[in-house]
């Protein structure tokens, strides 16, 4: 069976490759090249459910797509579905995290918790639809730090680390990140739904 999956980010495909090997080495992902369909939804789960639905009505396969972003307790969950162009159109990834912190600058560190989601849309060739999503909780730092991963890890400290001994995720390594991040969540959640399958 063919699962088309709705990215063209390869760091995802990679991701997903992995998890859906795990769960099920009989299902092969396909990359979708079709319409990019706009994406107007107001929450994670409304933004990977419109991705999945595009790429299955394009294709006839059974499609996985996904959504992601940061939020800010204290801006109430803000960037959010905004993450990527928080600063403007044009998708700047070091102008998103600069005003982020800007705009934080006079928070204290209780005051500035927030958490990576990362929401997954599986819908099936008979209409059937699955969400899940994965929550990374922690909070902001007061400057960045790092050089790992990408958009806003730098600034963003997980929840559960030593105290005094502290990192930024872009401090982690990947393989750090990887079996600790929203998607790894979001992703423990969906084996059971492939399995199923
Ligand atoms: P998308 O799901 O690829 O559209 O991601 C939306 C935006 O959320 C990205 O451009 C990043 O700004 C942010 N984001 C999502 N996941 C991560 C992550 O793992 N680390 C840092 N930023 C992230």
């Amino acid at each position: 069976m063919q699962v088309v999956l709705a990215t063209h980010n390869s760091h995802k495909v990679a991701e997903f490759q992995q998890i859906v090997a795990q769960a099920r080495p009989d299902l092969e992902i396909v990359g979708y090249d079709g319409p990019e369909p706009v994406e107007d939804g107001v929450t994670f789960a409304e933004n990977a459910l419109i991705k999945a639905r595009a790429a299955a009505a394009h294709t006839g396969l059974a499609a996985l797509a996904d959504d992601s972003g940061i939020c800010v307790d204290v801006l109430g969950g803000s960037p959010g579905v905004f993450s990527a162009y928080w600063a403007g159109q044009k998708k700047d990834a070091a102008a998103n995290l600069e005003l982020l912190l800007d705009q934080l600058r006079d928070i204290a560190d209780p005051h500035r918790a927030a958490h990576f989601t990362s929401s997954i849309a599986l819908v099936l060739t008979d209409g059937r639809e699955h969400v899940v999503e994965g929550r990374w909780p922690g909070r902001l730092a007061k400057a960045a730090s790092g050089v790992g991963g990408f958009g806003y890890d730098p600034i963003f400290l997980p929840d559960g680390q030593p105290s005094g001994q502290e990192r930024s995720v872009g401090e982690f390594t990947a393989d750090e990140k990887q079996v600790q991040s929203h998607r790894a969540r979001a992703f423990a959640e969906l084996v059971p739904l492939l399995a199923g399958l």
